[in-house]
C-alpha cells in the first residue's frame, strides 16, 4: 500500500487532499497544530505536533513515503498577512518548518514530494494595473513581492529546488492562487476574500449593506479546492518540477466578487467600499505553463464553486446564529 504524509493536514487545503489520497488508496500520515476544525480526519494516523520542532520532524518522517505533501505554514488572508502585524511570525514559523523538512526528507529519501508556494510571491511592480496583471512564471524575477509571506514563499521555493539539485530532492513546486471552497477558515481574522464575503453576505439580512475592503476595483482570480487538488496531484506524479500556477484564468474585481455571492444569496444587499489591507491591484493565473507541461488546466466556472461555499457557509452561520 502506497503511503503519503500530509504537513498541515489540519488545515484547508490539507484536510480535503487527505479525504482525496485515502479515496485513492494510500495510507496516510497527517500532522498539523491542530485537528481539522469543520471536520473529522480522514488520515489513518494523525500527529498533532509543531513541525518547527527538530523532534517532532523527525518522528513524522521516520519512514519512506512514496509522497509527501508540505502545505504547513503560518498564513491568512489580507487581515493577517497585509496589516504587518504578523510579519515576524510569518517568515520565522513558515521558514523553520520548511527547512525541517527538506532535511529530513532527504534523511528518508522521500519518494515526490509537493511544496505549495503562492501567487504572492510575484513581483508587485506587475500587478499595478488591475486590468492586466503579468503572473506568468518566467516573471518572478527581479523579485519584488509585497508582503513578507511572499519573500518566505520565494525564499522556500528556491530551498525545496535546491535540495533537488544538491541532494537527490524529488521536489515539486506550485504557486497556488485563492483557492476557495467549503471547510475552509471563514471567520476569526484568518478568512480570505471569497469566505469572508460568503460571511458577511449570510449574516446580513436582506435590505442590508456588505462592507468590502479596499475601492472594490482590485482583481483576483479565485480557483475551486476540487482543482486545486487535482492540480497538485497531476504535478507531483509528472516529470515536472515547476515553479508552476495552480489557479483560474477568470479574473474579477473584488465588487464583481461581492456581486456573484449576493446573487447566489438571492438577497437584495448593497456594497459599501472601506479601507482596509487589500494587497496588490491585479492578481491572475496564467495557465499557459501548466497546460504545456501537464496537459491540463483548471476549467471550472467561479460561479459553480462559489454556489457550493456559500451554501456550505450561509448554514455554518445559521448554525451559529441558531
Ligand atoms: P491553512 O492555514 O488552512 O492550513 C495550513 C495549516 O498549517 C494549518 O492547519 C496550520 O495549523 C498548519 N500549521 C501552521 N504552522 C504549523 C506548525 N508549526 N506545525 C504544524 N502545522 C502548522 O491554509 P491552506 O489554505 O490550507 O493553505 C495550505 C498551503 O497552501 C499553505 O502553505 C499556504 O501558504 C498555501 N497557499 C494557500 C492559498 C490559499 O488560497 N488557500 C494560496 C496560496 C498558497
Amino acid at each position: 500500500m502506497k503511503k503519503a504524509l500530509v504537513c498541515g493536514a489540519g488545515g484547508f487545503i490539507g484536510s480535503h487532499l487527505v479525504k482525496r489520497l485515502k479515496r485513492e488508496g494510500f495510507w496516510v500520515r497527517g500532522v498539523d497544530l491542530k485537528n481539522p476544525e469543520y471536520d473529522v480526519t480522514n488520515a489513518d494516523d494523525f500527529i498533532i505536533g509543531d513541525l518547527r520542532n527538530q523532534d517532532l520532524c523527525d518522528k513524522v518522517l521516520d519512514q519512506y513515503f512514496d509522497e509527501v505533501y508540505q502545505l504547513a505554514a503560518d498564513m491568512g488572508g489580507a487581515g493577517y498577512i497585509f496589516t504587518g502585524e504578523n510579519d515576524a511570525n510569518v517568515m520565522h514559523n513558515s521558514a523553520l518548518i520548511n527547512l525541517n523538512i527538506v532535511e529530513r526528507a532527504v534523511k528518508q529519501k522521500a519518494g515526490k514530494l509537493f511544496y505549495s508556494s503562492s501567487a504572492c510571491m510575484y513581483p508587485a511592480y506587475n500587478q499595478e494595473d488591475p486590468d492586466n496583471p503579468k503572473c506568468n512564471e518566467d516573471s518572478a524575477y527581479p523579485a519584488a513581492p509585497d508582503s513578507e509571506y511572499g519573500w518566505e514563499k520565494l525564499f522556500s521555493e528556491r530551498l525545496y529546488l535546491a535540495f533537488n539539485r544538491n541532494y537527490g530532492l524529488t521536489s515539486r513546486v506550485a504557486r497556488f492562487h485563492n483557492i476557495f471552497g467549503p471547510l475552509g477558515t471563514w471567520t476569526g481574522g484568518k478568512e480570505k476574500a471569497p469566505a469572508a464575503l460568503c460571511r458577511k453576505v449570510a449574516e446580513t439580512p436582506d435590505g442590508g449593506t456588505i462592507e468590502v475592503w479596499g475601492d472594490g476595483k482590485q482583481t483576483r482570480s479565485f480557483l475551486f479546492i476540487d482543482e486545486c487538488l487535482e492540480g497538485i496531484i497531476r504535478l507531483t506524479r509528472s516529470d515536472f518540477t515547476g515553479p508552476v500556477n495552480i489557479g483560474s484564468e477568470e479574473m474579477v474585481s473584488i465588487n464583481q466578487l461581492a456581486d456573484m455571492i449576493i446573487g447566489i444569496s438571492g438577497k437584495n444587499i448593497s456594497v459599501k467600499n472601506i479601507s482596509g489591507p487589500v494587497g496588490v491591484r491585479g492578481r491572475n493565473s496564467d495557465n499557459k505553463l501548466i497546460e504545456e507541461k501537464l496537459k491540463w488546466k483548471p476549467t471550472q466556472t467561479l460561479i459553480e464553486g462559489l454556489t457550493i461555499t456559500y451554501n456550505w457557509i450561509a448554514q455554518q452561520v445559521n448554525t451559529k446564529m441558531a
